[in-house]
């Protein structure tokens, strides 16, 4: 089984690459959908957030009230605190799927994630792929996608990494500036030339 890391800022379409290769065959994992999905079913996990950053960090129906933990993790510098919570639930779910996965024959597995550099390259990844695109381009595609305002979304890209000082620790670089159908030819391509290798 070949193992793939893709990652990319904001908007710049990890998850329309992502999509195509799924549509190859590939299994992906989102981590960003994973880890909202665990902070609402792992209880483990919802008892930890809630003890380190208040019982409101949940509504009264068990849905998260991102409004308080987005205010509480991003506005007060808190964001490393709740990575800490996540990540090792979210890592330890991605290896359990990945187990599946492996035991069912599935030939590309790949994990989208917009933090996968952070702490360097993971050394379990066969592969690593970054997504780019003009920082315009990715602001106007966010902006019909997510009905947001353009600060939000340029306050959001601050706040990630940069991925041109990280497009050193990989090994494809897909540049996402032409229309979709032309970013899911790149990704074809790609999927077929790994699985040559
Ligand atoms: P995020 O990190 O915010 O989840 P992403 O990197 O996964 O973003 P996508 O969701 O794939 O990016 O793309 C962002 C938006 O731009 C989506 O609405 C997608 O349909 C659209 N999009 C992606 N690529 C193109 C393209 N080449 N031309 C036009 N629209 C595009």
């Amino acid at each position: 089984m070949i193992k793939v890391g893709i990652t990319g800022g904001i908007g710049s379409g990890k998850s329309t690459f992502c999509r195509e290769w799924e549509s190859l065959g590939a299994t992906v994992i989102y981590a960003d959908d994973l880890a909202k999905q665990l902070m609402i079913e792992d209880q483990e996990l919802v008892n930890s957030i809630k003890s380190v950053f208040g019982d409101q960090s949940y509504h009264k129906d068990g849905t998260l009230n991102r409004e308080f933990l987005a205010q509480e993790a991003f506005a007060k510098g808190r964001v490393e605190e709740l990575n800490e919570l996540v990540h090792p639930v979210l890592w330890e779910r991605v290896a359990e799927i990945e187990a599946e996965e492996r035991a069912k024959g599935t030939t590309i597995f790949a994990k989208e994630a917009a933090i996968l550099l952070n702490n360097g390259r993971p050394t379990d990844l066969d592969y690593v792929i970054l997504i780019i695109a003009d920082e315009q381009t990715r602001i106007q595609r966010v902006l019909q996608r997510d009905h947001t305002d353009s600060a939000k979304v340029k306050e959001r890209i601050k706040k990630q990494s940069d991925f041109m000082e990280l497009s050193r620790l990989c090994d494809y670089i897909i540049t996402n500036n032409g229309t979709q159908d032309e970013l899911k030819l790149k990704a074809k391509e790609l999927f077929h030339q790994l699985l040559e290798l």
